[in-house]
């Protein structure tokens, strides 16, 4: 996948000593970070690291408990709903009322924004054309990712937020989710993205924070990261393999997508 370098212009996110306290939990322990615009931003981390509370201060959807927090210009205590129009978030799927199809969602979805949208066009942008009549709950685990992420680009933002947009999913619908990312990111849309696998970051990301117990711990592209390992002297147990299990896999079943994925 094309990685864009786009380090010329100003940060669009910059983050400064974020903390986020639950009660006498400190989730997030004062980081700070820029994203530049275009990029794939990935927050890597282990599970409870802090990855969702980061990523939710950054929607406006959760309080900081001290730091700053700047999206495209807007600072985020002094003009939230700014932000919240420039931004995409993927919502829970359980904010997706049951009794409508995904027309209808999309309806919605663009009413709440005030748009004028035709929900065929997003359909088609996700490969789900053939859905369109389908409830939500009826989609296999890929097609309802693909629909989550079709719902964040109604308000054409700047920039969206996918938190942990392929777990769960196989191989097939996770290369094709991958597919689907870098296509948004190609036409200019910038993307903050959580994961915990590995190989995705490393295919999908510029620049990647490793957060573990709140605090980030490293900050760079994936190839740097590997380098400055290499360089301490590291080196694989085994002799590097030339394919992995999932090549097989990826081998024997197909790239093309399943009528299910
Ligand atoms: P991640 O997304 O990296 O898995 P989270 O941001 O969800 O991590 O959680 C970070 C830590 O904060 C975890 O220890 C989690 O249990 C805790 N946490 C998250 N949300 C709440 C909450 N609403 N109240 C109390 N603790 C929370
Ligand atoms: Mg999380």
């Amino acid at each position: 996948m094309t990685k864009e370098p786009s380090r010329s212009t100003a940060p669009i996110i910059r983050v400064q000593d974020l903390r986020k306290k639950y009660g006498q939990f400190e989730a997030v322990k004062g980081i700070s970070f820029e994203v530049y615009p275009g990029e794939i931003f990935g927050l890597l981390g282990p599970n409870g690291a802090g990855k969702s509370t980061t990523l939710e201060i950054m929607e406006t959807l959760r309080e900081k408990t001290s730091g700053k927090v700047q999206i495209a210009g807007f600072d985020l205590d002094a003009d939230p709903s700014a932000i919240k129009r420039i931004i995409g978030v993927q919502l829970q799927a359980s904010g997706y009322y049951p009794g409508l199809n995904l027309i209808q969602l999309l309806e919605l979805f663009a009413g709440l924004y005030n748009r004028a949208i035709n929900p065929m066009d997003f359909l088609a942008l996700v490969d789900l054309k053939e859905k369109a009549k389908a409830k939500f709950k009826d989609l296999s685990g890929g097609q309802k990712q693909r629909f989550s992420i079709a719902t964040t680009l109604i308000n054409e933002p700047q920039i969206i937020f996918l938190d942990e947009p392929t777990t769960g999913l196989d191989p097939q619908a996770r290369r094709n989710l991958w597919d689907l990312i870098a296509g948004i990111r190609a036409k200019g849309t910038t993307v903050i993205l959580t994961t915990h696998y590995m190989d995705e970051a490393e295919v999908l990301c510029d620049r990647v924070a490793i957060i573990d117990s709140g605090k980030i711990i490293a900050l760079a592209s994936p190839d740097e990261l590997i380098d400055q390992l290499v360089a301490t002297g590291f080196e694989r147990p085994k002799e590097v393999k030339r394919a992995n299990l999932e090549d097989v896999f990826i081998h024997m079943t197909g790239k093309a997508l399943r009528r299910d994925v």
